[in-house]
């Protein structure tokens, strides 16, 4: 059987025993005759399921009791528009603005409200995370937006701001699960699956429960959290077989040691790659050094004329999807859970090949 490493931002790879379960497991679910794809979202089955896929989430990240799990569709890019929608009583939010991601987010909150930009490093081409001055945020603002992890521009907030009694909305579709985090510094956690997670398909929602409840009139029953909170998630049929996957994922971590050993796994994944960009004068890392992340790193070759052929060269050898972005150019290496620390070491080796022909 043939695997690649598979270095795409997203849907990104899966760890290869939670494939392998998931094969064995396909045509009959537990002895029931049935996929999980075939069974009802509201049989005993998938009951346990969903139950233990929120029970998992919850140990794993540690989820205080006063914080909802919720397991929606419509990406992260949905909740660009439920967070205002529910949020937005007093009509404004603060921003960090950081690059792609956070752009969408405020276009879509603006429908709803005043956006306030209180720190961008849109100056800079992204390539850093902006200080937050405390004097600059609204004691009125409904809330503050930040973006954890720059899934294009490969920079992450190392450390979360603290907002005070506004609650931080943290969009955290690609570093969710990579580190260990302290929940209780957010109001609301969210992230699309198909980067640390599962499948696309699923977003995933952590919501400090004080913030359920308070949704626009005009709000459409399927964005108020409260119509998903209220039903655990089982409102309509939700994406039954990637809650079942996101399952299979979680149990890996937890067997893997949990976010901890996670955390020390993806720390030495990118210092392998990042030790190496730092010493070649071949290669070069357009991130500042303070603000990069573990999950995706972008970097160039300054003769960009060899992008190409070094995208082909490393597919030849098993290595996929390294082209950067359109909006940065060059090469991005996504290094997220399932990708193991072998796959980097394969990237490195051919990197240094590549140097040694082509400089
Ligand atoms: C991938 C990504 C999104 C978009 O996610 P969808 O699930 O495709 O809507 C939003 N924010 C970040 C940080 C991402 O990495």
């Amino acid at each position: 059987m043939k695997r690649v490493y598979n270095f795409s931002a997203g849907p990104s790879m899966l760890p290869l025993e939670v494939l392998e379960k998931a094969q064995a497991e396909l045509p009959s679910y537990n002895d029931s005759g049935m996929s999980v794809m075939e069974l009802s979202h509201r049989s005993g089955l998938f009951t346990e399921i969903i139950t233990e896929a929120e029970a998992l989430l919850r140990e794993l990240l540690n989820i205080p009791s006063h914080y909802k799990v919720l397991f929606i569709q419509g990406g992260a890019s949905q909740q660009f528009a439920m967070v205002p929608l529910n949020l937005m009583k007093n009509g404004k939010a603060d921003f960090v603005h950081t690059g792609s991601w956070s752009k969408k987010a405020m276009k879509e909150a603006e429908k709803y409200g005043k956006v306030n930009v209180i720190a961008s490093s849109e100056d800079d081409n992204f390539t850093y995370i902006p200080n937050i001055d405390p004097t600059t945020l609204d004691p009125d603002a409904d809330y503050v937006h930040i973006t954890t992890n720059n899934t294009i521009e490969g920079t992450a907030f190392r450390e979360i701001p603290d907002t005070g009694k506004v609650p931080l909305v943290a969009d955290m579709s690609s570093n969710i699960l990579s580190e260990e985090i302290d929940v209780s510094q957010f109001g609301i956690i969210y992230a699309g699956a198909q980067k640390n997670i599962g499948p696309a398909g699923l977003t995933v929602v952590i919501i400090r429960e004080d913030l359920i409840g308070n949704a626009k009139d005009i709000c459409p029953t399927m964005l108020d959290y409260k119509t998903h909170s209220e039903s655990g998630s089982l409102y309509n049929t939700p994406p039954t077989f990637a809650i079942y996957m996101a399952k299979l994922v979680f149990e890996w971590v937890k067997e893997l040691g949990g976010l901890k050993a996670m955390q020390e796994r993806n720390e030495k994944k990118a210092a392998i790659l990042y030790d190496y960009i730092s010493q070649s004068d071949f290669y070069q890392s357009p991130v500042a050094e303070d603000s990069r992340s573990i999950m995706n790193i972008p970097f160039v070759i300054p003769n960009h004329d060899l992008d190409a052929k070094f995208i082909k060269e490393a597919q030849a050898e098993g290595l996929e999807t390294l082209k950067g972005h359109r909006s940065v150019g060059g090469m991005r290496a996504s290094i997220y859970n399932a990708m193991p620390v072998e796959g980097v070491e394969a990237f490195v080796a051919f990197m240094k090949k590549f140097e040694a022909e082509n400089k």
